[in-house]
């Protein structure tokens, strides 16, 4: 067995930094300038409240995010903006919202945008089984829309967009829940995005949404106080008992991704390296790590789902991996196969050992 935490590869919870699970586990005797645990603080605290105001600054000076632009952090995870974005955004407005359905979790937001009233769906890959994402070239934008809204990277196919889709002259909404802060980001060009903690940024709990103050002057009524974005920016995020140790955890990320990382141009130099390896393996051996995507340019530098020529190598992959101390190789329950999550704590040395293991495997059994 390895040391623990590490040859971590799950899609979610994932791998967090040694060096944050040290100092969370010691706040969790004694929080930093407390006499308490951080497990049993008061959110109504000067101590909490000072949290939340480094974790705010600390993801404004990571991603120069303009100042009327709003941060927060909400609950409910990634899913409820799923809802919450349709209800602000498009309900009474008797306009039609955009959509890209590009795989599993984009098909999971729009029944919800349904229930707010018109919807679109712009492109569809259900019928090619979700392997590619489509060109600007292949979207109908409507200039009247409500909002335009799609998914950076889709976390069990394994696609990301590199190129920015929409119009700018439309607000765009971005579900970034699985490739947020792993790279640096142009905010301006988009009017909210989301990201839950739990894939690049700490432990599930918290979900981070970036909007425009602009936003939220139209604001439709009768939507229920927690769902509205309003009472959370008045309360500067700690309108009801927010997540303090998933806050908290959080912090220590920020804070790591400054300070020991250097910045999230550092942090994407890194992610690169990490996923051009694995494709690098699987590209000199194609019909044997056979990827998802169909399509170099929607590779995700975050999921890798490929599949193996037989079930019965997948299942012999599966418990030799988990043998040899890899941990959440297995594709998600939609897809099958196989599947490696390169998120920002993922080390450098993690990968390197996965593609011996991959490159080993592949001798004994090709
Ligand atoms: C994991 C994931 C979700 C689901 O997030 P929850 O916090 O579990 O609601 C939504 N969108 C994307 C892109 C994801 O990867």
């Amino acid at each position: 067995m390895p040391s623990p935490n590490r040859l971590n590869f799950s899609p979610g919870p994932g791998a967090l930094p040694q060096e944050v699970l040290a100092q969370a586990s010691e706040a969790i005797i004694q929080a930093p300038g407390t006499n308490q645990s951080v497990l049993g603080i008061s959110h109504r605290t000067d101590w909490f409240k000072n949290i939340v105001s480094e974790l705010e600054a600390g993801f404004r000076s990571l991603l120069s995010i303009p100042p009327d632009y709003h941060v927060l952090f909400l609950q409910g995870g990634s899913s409820l903006q799923f809802s919450m974005v349709p209800m602000l955004l498009l309900r009474g407005t008797g306009l039609t919202a955009e959509y890209l359905r590009t795989g599993y979790w984009s098909s999971k937001s729009i029944p919800d945008a349904r229930l707010e009233g018109e919807v679109e769906v712009l492109y569809d890959g259900e019928s090619s089984h979700f392997n590619r994402l489509p060109g600007q070239d292949e979207l109908l934008h409507d200039p009247s829309a409500a909002y335009f809204h799609y998914i950076s990277n889709e976390t069990v196919e394994g696609l990301q967009f590199h190129t920015l889709p929409g119009l700018d002259t439309v607000a765009r909404v971005c579900d970034m829940s699985s490739d947020f802060m792993t790279a640096p980001l142009d905010v301006r060009n988009y009017s909210l995005i989301y990201a839950h903690a739990q894939k690049n940024l700490g432990p599930s709990g918290v979900t981070i949404v970036i909007l425009k103050a602009g936003l939220l002057t139209k604001a439709p009524d009768r939507i229920p106080s927690m769902l509205d974005y309003r009472n959370h920016v008045e309360m500067g995020s700690i309108y009801n008992t927010p997540p303090v140790f998933a806050i908290y955890v959080t912090l220590l990320v920020a804070r790591w991704l400054k300070d020991s990382v250097g910045g999230l141009e550092k942090m994407a130099a890194i992610n690169a390296r990490k996923a051009l390896a694995l494709y690098g393996i699987m590209d000199r051996h194609p019909s044997f790590f056979r990827l998802h995507a169909a399509d170099k340019k929607d590779r995700s530098l975050m999921n890798l789902a490929f599949h193996l020529p037989t079930p019965a190598l997948e299942q012999a992959f599966l418990e030799q991996s988990a043998a040899a101390g890899f941990y959440g190789l297995e594709g998600h329950r939609s897809l099958g196969g196989l599947r490696a999550s390169l998120y920002n704590s993922v080390t450098e040395e993690d990968v390197n050992e996965l593609l011996e293991f991959m490159d080993d495997f592949r001798t004994r059994h090709a």
